[in-house]
């Protein structure tokens, strides 16, 4: 069957297996189509079964994915259709393109390298009474999210709205036959994604081949770079386009601008305006200028008009955050924002926090669909049904309306006040909670009515950044490499439990603790991954099989006494339940061996022993063997970490031939899989890299930090030159200072060696040093030269100041001061979008 025959461009389009609920309703499986992408991290064709479970029967495969094993699958799935290509993006980016001809509408493109969205979302915002706007969920930029973003559109929109973003060259065709801008707006240029361009300049232009069919560009000629290589490149393509362009600061441009605090003075082909506008910070004001500037161009409106829109412009929240709810409750906060697309991706994020709490969804009407209101509700009705709602709470009249397409038990009220007045939250416990509104409904006073207060001290841990560095390592490993990650520590003090839901979410292949508790633990938050642990007590062996954690056996006595362990509980078991455990699969252990380290673990010497041992109690099957360099972080080791290398493959070997099968091989931790990628084997072990610190330091960038340590000034006051500030007066003023106290002190993880001078922390962009010595619960800090009043947030580490200066500072490692942060911190995870 081809793809015309079938007609794709009517299905619902699925690339990630886990859109899909544990039942698709039989609508929404027999409109969707899956397709299968071979991706860097992922292969979409490894899910095809599991989607054909959940009723699915459309599919895109391609080609070099179908090896013989899965042709002889896929045969087994008779009533379902295969169509087969070289490439599955591709397909979906043509018939994009093509869905995109069908319109002859206004569609704004954006990109640049930064603002994208906050332009996308204002401009929405602005525009929303005069157009019907189809826009890209989030950040829904790239080589696939533009597509299935452009697949939104249908006849009742009136105006397009689409972000692209690339990080490679050649990559903007695609994108710019895909959105078709009309109108384009070039953000800025900066330096993020730098590595795949080899000039600014070739970065430039990549991003100008998004406008080459546009009749409108808008930019700020401020850059002179994109001033240039637009009036190069553009002019030249299209003589017909039209720039608008802007200047802040005198520069030639069709349009001059002023700002004097909050009033801005602009103008162009439209004349003069005076307008107020509502955020002043100079990333702001950019995006606002970008807005500001397309909608003169569109001329929808006369500036008292314009005024009163930016007056209602609201602060975009891209993020999805994980918050603490009242009642053992988790809350996810996505009250900015409600349209179908974004309302999939805040599902699928429930659906990956979520491993054992209630669902509950409370939704606000959707506004400016542009689909039929019953076709847009029963649309939303199975999406909710599909991803396992419990309990669907609709607020808004439409919704209201609508409530015949919800599920029984489901509640409505016609207004967020009508919800806050009758609704008794306390009958929200134990639940996941999706808390999912338009802005008109103003649903930030639910998620603070619902929210259990946090204050001071916070460990805000970025779920996206842990993913990109996840993404990073599995690309430096490869595909025929698994990754166990180390979730030791309290996952190295970034909370186990939600970070290990990630990871299982994504798909990792291992996981190791340190001990039992910790495995326990992983497993009531419904981790079901395999689990090492490293220390296996054996007073915690029951605890083990109960829970199938996996032991670390690092000597003879360990060996003896799990194996003996093991033998009597399946022989009671067996008088138990008579013949079927009798087959009871062999217990996988992991074999710890000695190449240098010296600390637990065989040594070479001792595994003919091992292996006599094993032979003779077949209940044991070693399913992975590993062992651990000591100096993979530091060249001054490498002679060393080759010799340890070489005596991890003889032992393996040795290991192989005496047992007669080949348990996985590691070695490398995260330095060591950036600095000796030769030996990675069948598996690594990921620790701190995922938590945002490069160790071999080679690759520094190519991390993000993930956890910012964030506290709060309790008090502020005025000393004078020569008094001394707190314990045993070491913090003796040499000039009239403002010292500031910080509800932060050792006890929650900040170091008592930062103290007197040694440690920063960085409060509204201004490094204020320690004063004297760190308190238990509390740190004083000069704020003489920072703007700084009581209250305000200060940054202990994260982004703008990085944890391995901070280590540094102090004489210690990354790892010291992750794990410091005491479990008396909260921890907060947020997601920045998509
Ligand atoms: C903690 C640990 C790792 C991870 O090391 P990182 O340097 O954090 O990547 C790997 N292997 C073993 C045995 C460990 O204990």
């Amino acid at each position: 069957m081809t793809t015309q025959e079938l007609q794709l461009d009517k299905f619902r389009w699925i690339t990630d297996s886990r859109q899909v609920g544990e039942q698709a309703t039989t609508t929404q499986s027999g409109e969707s189509v899956f397709f299968a992408i071979q991706g860097e991290h992922h292969d979409g064709h490894n899910f095809i079964g599991e989607l054909y479970q959940k009723g699915i029967r459309f599919f895109v495969v391609e080609r070099s994915a179908l090896m013989p094993d899965l042709r002889a699958e896929l045969i087994d799935y008779a009533d379902a259709q295969f169509v087969e290509v070289d490439s599955s993006l591709q397909l979906v980016q043509t018939l994009a393109a093509e869905h995109r001809r069908q319109f002859r509408i206004p569609v704004v493109g954006i990109t640049g390298s930064n603002g994208k969205t906050i332009v996308k979302e204002w401009l929405a915002q602005l525009l929303a009474d005069d157009f019907v706007i189809a826009k890209s969920p989030k950040s829904y930029n790239s080589q696939l999210g533009v597509p299935l973003s452009v697949h939104q559109l249908n006849a009742s929109h009136t105006l397009g709205i689409f972000e692209a973003g690339i990080s490679r060259p050649h990559e903007m065709q695609a994108l710019e036959a895909i959105i078709r801008s009309t109108i384009g707006i070039f953000t800025n240029i900066g330096t993020a994604h730098d590595e795949g361009f080899r000039t600014r300049k070739q970065k430039i232009a990549e991003k100008l081949r998004l406008f080459i069919h546009a009749e409108t560009l808008i930019y700020c000629a401020d850059y002179a770079d994109i001033d240039e290589e637009a009036n190069l490149l553009l002019k030249a393509v299209n003589t017909d386009m039209r720039f608008v362009t802007w200047s802040m600061t005198g520069r030639e441009a069709v349009c001059q601008a002023t700002l004097e605090q909050d009033r801005l003075t602009l103008s162009g082909p439209f004349g003069t305006v005076l307008l107020t506008i509502p955020f002043t910070d100079p990333a702001s004001v950019e995006n606002l200028m970008h807005c500001i500037v397309a909608m003169l161009t569109l001329r929808v409106l006369d500036a008292d008009a314009l005024q009163s829109r930016l007056n209602r412009l609201r602060p975009v929240s891209m993020r999805l955050e994980l918050k603490e709810g009242i009642n053992n409750c988790v809350l996810i906060d996505d009250s900015y924002n409600n349209d179908v697309a974004g309302l999939q991706l805040a599902l699928s994020f429930l659906n990956q926090q979520s491993t054992r709490g209630r669902r509950v969804v409370i939704l606000s009407d959707v506004l400016q669909s542009g689909q039929p209101e019953s076709e847009l509700y029963e649309q939303v009705a199975n999406l909710i049904r599909a991803n396992r709602v419990e309990q669907f709470i609709g607020i808004g009249p439409v919704l209201t309306q609508n409530r015949r397409f919800f599920a029984d038990g489901s509640i409505f009220f016609p207004t967020t006040d009508a919800f806050l007045t009758e609704f008794s939250v306390r009958e929200l416990r134990d639940s996941d909670i999706l808390v999912k509104g338009a802005r008109p409904f103003s649903f930030e006073r639910i998620v603070n009515r619902l929210q259990r207060k946090v204050h001071g001290t916070l460990l805000e841990i970025n779920l996206d950044a842990l993913t990109h560095n996840l993404n990073y390592y599995r690309e430096k490993v490869g595909a025929n490499t698994k990754i166990m990650v180390m979730v030791k520590a309290f996952a190295y003090g970034s909370g186990s439990a939600e970070v290990a839901q990630l990871l299982q979410f994504h798909r990792v292949d291992y996981l190791a603790v340190a001990y039992a508790d910790e495995g326990v633990s992983l497993r009531q938050h419904g981790i079901d991954l395999p689990i090492m642990v490293m220390n296996p007590a054996p007073e915690t062996f029951a605890t083990l099989l109960e829970y199938s954690l996996e032991p670390e056996i690092y000597s003879i006595r360990l060996l003896k006494e799990w194996s003996s362990f093991v033998a009597k509980h399946t022989e009671a078991e067996t008088v138990a339940l008579s013949s079927r455990s009798a087959q009871r699969k062999p217990c996988p252990i992991h074999l710890k061996i000695d190449t240098g380290m010296h600390r637990l673990g065989f040594l070479e010497d001792e595994l003919p022993v091992v292996i006599e041992y094993l032979k003779s109690y077949s209940n044991l099957r070693v399913e992975t063997v590993f062992s651990h360099l000591v100096g993979a972080d530091e060249a001054q080791f490498n002679s060393f970490s080759q010799q340890q290398f070489k005596t991890f493959l003889r032992a393996t070997a040795a290991l192989e031939a005496g047992l007669g099968y080949r348990p996985t091989r590691h070695l490398l931790n995260s330095a060591g899989i950036v600095r000796f990628p030769e030996y990675r084997l069948d598996m690594v072990r990921l620790g701190i890299g995922l938590y945002g610190v490069e160790s071999s330091q080679l690759d520094k960038e190519a991390v993000r930090p993930v956890g910012t340590l964030h506290t709060v000034i309790s008090q502020i006051k005025a000393v004078p030159a020569g008094e001394s500030v707190g314990y045993s007066r070491r913090g003796v003023l040499d000039h009239d200072a403002r010292i500031a106290t910080l509800a932060i002190g050792y006890a929650d993880g900040f170091d008592r060696r930062l103290g007197n001078g040694v440690g920063h922390v960085w409060i509204n962009g201004v490094r204020c040093p320690t004063v004297g010595n760190v308190c238990m619960d509390m740190t004083m800090v000069d704020v003489t030269q920072a703007p700084a009043a009581e209250g305000d947030d200060v940054i202990v580490f994260g982004d703008e100041l990085r944890i391995t200066e901070l280590a540094r500072q102090i004489g210690t490692i990354p790892y010291e001061l992750l794990t410091g942060v005491s479990e008396r911190v909260k921890r907060v995870f947020f997601k920045e979008g998509n």
